[in-house]
């Protein structure tokens, strides 16, 4: 394909055989990128059209020599997404710590490796741009989070940090927080205990009246991923259906009429 946004570009995608990577993935590849997607094993079949490297995040061996290979292979890394994620936690005094750890591992620990990695190609060419998936729950608290909001708000300030220390590298680094989104990890949570009774309030939660979908998330990461975001840099860009934007109580329903609104709450919902 010519005139894609990210022709020419060299992009890495952490989870990439999943949800918000897998999205990633499919859509960077349809903008002219050479992506590579790096998982936990996978069926090959998982990558549609691109790359695939099996590594877990949490490695930091495996991390370099993934890294390595791409840059080995295609001679430069123009973008990296972090994406490889797990959920889970609870309220703290009765959380294992074994369970901080895997989180904190996986979600804020994975994103330190790969970062660290993959800078030191991006610097050697000067220019780079990095996505970090944290999420709203990293700006926020919410219920029995503890564990998973700790590190993805560890995301958010790790990816400021970077971007104050490798922007005169012309690297630049960005976080997306979204919201809920239909995903694998999506569904294996609200279908796990007693959440399936919470469903409806986490839909509510947002304020277009709906869960949100990948490709929702995988156009805020081609913005960030290409030179339309040139000038953006250090920011964490809520992609949340307006879930940050406050409370709702309803009373604007009572003059929903008067607003002329027609469209179902959940029109285009994913789930
Ligand atoms: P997903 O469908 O579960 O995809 C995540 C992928 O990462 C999976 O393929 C998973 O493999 C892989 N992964 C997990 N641990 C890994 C490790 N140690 N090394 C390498 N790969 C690993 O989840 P998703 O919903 O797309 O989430 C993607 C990211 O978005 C996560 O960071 C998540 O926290 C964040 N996020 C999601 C939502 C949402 O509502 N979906 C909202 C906000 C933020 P396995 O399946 O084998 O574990």
């Amino acid at each position: 394909m010519t005139g894609g946004r990210l022709d020419g570009r060299v992009a890495l995608v952490t989870g990439g055989a999943s949800g918000l990577g897998l999205a990633c993935v499919e859509r960077f590849t349809a903008e002219g990128a050479t992506v590579v997607g790096l998982d936990l094993g996978k069926p090959e079949e998982a990558f549609p059209g691109a790359a695939l490297l099996e590594a877990d995040v949490r490695d930091e061996e495996a991390v370099a020599a993934a890294v390595g290979q791409i840059a080995a292979e295609h001679g430069r890394l123009d973008v990296v997404v972090n994406s490889a994620g797990v959920s889970g936690g609870g309220v703290v005094h009765a959380l294992d710590t074994a369970e901080w750890d895997r989180i904190i591992d996986v979600n804020l620990k994975g994103t330190f490796l790969v970062a660290k990695h993959a800078l030191r190609v991006m610097i050697g060419q000067q220019s780079g741009s990095i996505v970090n998936i944290s999420s709203v729950e990293g700006l926020q608290g919410t219920e029995g989070g503890s564990a998973y909001n700790a590190s993805k708000g560890g995301v958010v300030t790790l990816t400021k940090n970077m971007a104050i220390d490798y922007g005169r590298a012309g690297i630049r680094v960005n976080a997306i927080c979204p919201g809920f989104i239909d995903t694998p990890m999506f569904r294996a949570v609200m279908g796990s205990g007693n959440m399936t009774e919470y469903r409806e309030q986490y839909r509510e939660l947002h304020m277009l009246g709906r869960f949100g979908r990948p490709d929702e998330i995988a156009a805020a990461a081609l913005f960030l991923a290409s030179d339309d975001a040139s000038f953006v840099t250090g920011q964490a860009i809520a992609v949340d259906g307006g879930f940050l934007a406050g409370t709702r109580t309803g009373l604007s329903d009572l003059i929903a009429g008067a607003l002329g609104i027609t469209r179902s709450a959940a029109e285009g919902d994913p789930a």
